[in-house]
């Protein structure tokens, strides 16, 4: 089956700098793709990239099947976008953002009204459809956002930091609606900071550091990679981390050591892993 979204070998430089150096990824039809890296590492530059709003330096770039260079329009007719700054008109109703959005899309009626009480009723707010937008908590402009973005009907959904800023119960819900897409059939990139998100949601897991995928895996197989056991002692205020291949050897090893006092074991997480290849924690 053909890649939902793929880069190949792809750059990008800003004044000199390379913010993306030598991106290859693929990611397949139907599945959840994790974007992590610390800040700075090239996240929104590459989801810039493939969503038309920034060309890249060098490389090759197809989305649903189309050249994001040479064939911008029909990738856009094809995805939806959550960005962090593509906020919603604060002085504008609910529908009214719909409304507006649909008809930029081209999308007649009476589709289009079909479409935005089905989508509203999706992300729950068609009982908030008269109201400004100026008015909703962060969590239902996030969930209007996500429901303008599936007006035209995209095939691939594209979200920076979708929960950023909310509270666990509204970020909990996102993830439902999310969840809830992707059971649908929709492929989707997200960039996260969030480790509990990635494991909830996330098939495939892509780590950037400085414009590089420095690993790319689901998390079992990163897990695998780098150690399924954790030891950690406690030095000062602070925690050493080891790895070891299983929980049993970590334990074994603990077992080894004549003073234990300040060691635990535990199994490994994604942020285990993130802090070893990057030297960064998450948030
Ligand atoms: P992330 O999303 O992982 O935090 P970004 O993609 O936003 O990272 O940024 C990567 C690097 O590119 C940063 O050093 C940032 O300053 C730089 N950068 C991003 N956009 C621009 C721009 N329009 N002009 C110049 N530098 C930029």
């Amino acid at each position: 089956m053909d890649a939902a979204v793929s880069l190949q070998n792809v750059h990008k430089v800003y004044n000199g700098m390379s913010v993306v150096n030598d991106l290859s990824l693929q990611i397949k039809s139907g599945e959840v793709f994790g974007l992590l890296g610390p800040n700075g590492a090239g996240k929104s530059t590459t989801i810039r990239m493939v969503t038309t709003l920034t060309q890249p330096t060098d490389g090759h770039l197809v989305v649903a099947g189309y050249d994001v260079c040479r064939q911008q329009l029909a990738v856009r007719r094809q995805i939806g976008v959550v960005l962090q700054q593509t906020s919603v008109d604060g002085d504008l109703s609910v529908w009214e953002n719909m409304e507006f959005h649909g008809r930029m899309h081209h999308i007649p009626n009476p589709q289009r009204r079909q479409a935005i009480d089905r989508w509203l009723d999706y992300v729950e707010l068609a009982d908030r459809r008269d109201d400004k937008v100026k008015t909703l908590s962060g969590g239902m402009k996030r969930r209007l956002q996500i429901a303008r973005a599936l007006l035209h009907n995209p095939k691939i959904l594209f979200l920076d930091e979708p929960t950023v800023g909310l509270d666990p119960q509204t970020r909990r819900r996102l993830w439902e609606i999310i969840q809830g897409l992707n059971q649908q059939g929709m492929t989707m990139l997200l960039t996260t900071h969030y480790m509990e998100e990635v494991e909830y949601l996330c098939d495939r897991i892509g780590i950037l550091d400085q414009g590089k995928l420095i690993e790319l895996g689901t998390l079992d197989q990163l897990r695998q990679r780098h150690g399924e056991g954790i030891v950690m002692t406690q030095r000062g205020d602070r925690w050493d981390y080891s790895f070891f291949p299983t929980l049993e050897a970590a334990n074994a090893h603990l077992d080894q050591q004549p003073d234990k006092t300040g060691m635990m074991t535990r199994p490994s997480n994604l942020e285990d892993i993130f802090v070893e290849l990057t030297g960064r924690n998450l948030d």
